[in-house]
């Protein structure tokens, strides 16, 4: 599903993912961990075409996503945004700031791009959107603006808008640190029960290790632009090989 071959991405001259291979299967969920700064959301941002690689390929179903084939021999060359528009509506991405429309109601927020982006009539794009608000606990909040909601029901929303948009990749960046304590788990909740009831390939940044250990197939140890270390979540947080990630474990804890 996702590939990436030999990325590198500097800022400047600070390289931030250095020759990274990485490869997820359809329907995978992978979950990065690693310390400040190691690289976890600039992959996402990658996949998300909010960022350009500096060398290598980025790929999503097989498609390059960082480059686009050009001329009669199909050589890669950095895609344009006429080629990239079209792919990244098959990317989901839920951020720590949830970034709702606050002037719109909740309902206006998960229709907006199905209506405008996909081209879904109202009443299809409402159903769609009353379907999704029921799975994430806040259908009696349809008509509710964001402004009056809790940030656990605001991130919610924002879960909801996401999938409204029916992505075969769902990425989730740090969806619950900017929320007070006694609000993270009825969103890790709502996206353990997304993970359970459908098929959606996910990649994850987290630094809440409970809900990574439930809902994923495969961590990865990011350190200084490199996996360190993957496996599954028993045996990564169980019996880490590395004394870094060890002493990741421990800091978090
Ligand atoms: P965190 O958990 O803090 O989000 P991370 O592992 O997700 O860390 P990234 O956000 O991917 O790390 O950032 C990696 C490095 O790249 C950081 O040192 C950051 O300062 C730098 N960086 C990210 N985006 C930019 C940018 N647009 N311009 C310059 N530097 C950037």
């Amino acid at each position: 599903k996702v590939r990436f071959d030999r990325v590198t991405k500097r800022f400047g001259d600070q390289t931030v993912l250095d020759g990274l291979d990485l490869a997820v299967a359809p329907g995978e969920r992978v979950t990065l961990i690693g310390p400040s700064g190691s690289g976890k959301t600039t992959i996402l941002r990658l996949l998300m075409t909010l960022e350009r690689v500096t060398d290598g390929v980025v790929h999503v179903d097989g498609e390059p996503f960082s480059h686009m084939p050009s001329g009669p021999g199909g050589k890669l060359v950095p895609a344009d945004e006429r080629y990239l528009a079209p792919r990244r509506r098959r990317v989901g991405m839920v951020f720590q700031q949830f970034n709702l429309f606050p002037h719109l109601s909740v309902l206006a927020n998960v229709t907006e791009a199905p209506r405008h982006v996909l081209g879904l009539d109202a009443d299809e794009a409402a159903a769609r959107a009353r379907d999704l608000l029921g799975l994430v606990g806040l259908a009696d909040k349809e008509d509710a603006h964001p402004t009056r909601l809790s940030g656990g029901q605001q991130q919610r929303v924002a879960i909801a808008r996401a999938l409204a948009m029916r992505p075969e990749l769902l990425l989730l960046d740090e969806v619950t640190s900017a929320l007070d304590p006694e609000l993270v788990a009825e969103v890790l909740d709502v996206l353990r029960d997304v993970a359970a009831g459908t098929d959606i390939t996910m990649l994850c940044v987290t630094h809440e290790m409970a809900f990574a250990r439930d809902v994923s197939d495969r961590l990865l140890m990011f350190d200084r632009g490199r996996v360190l270390e993957s496996g599954p979540p028993g045996k990564l947080l169980d019996a880490p090989e590395h004394e870094r990630t060890r002493e990741f474990l421990r800091s978090i804890r």
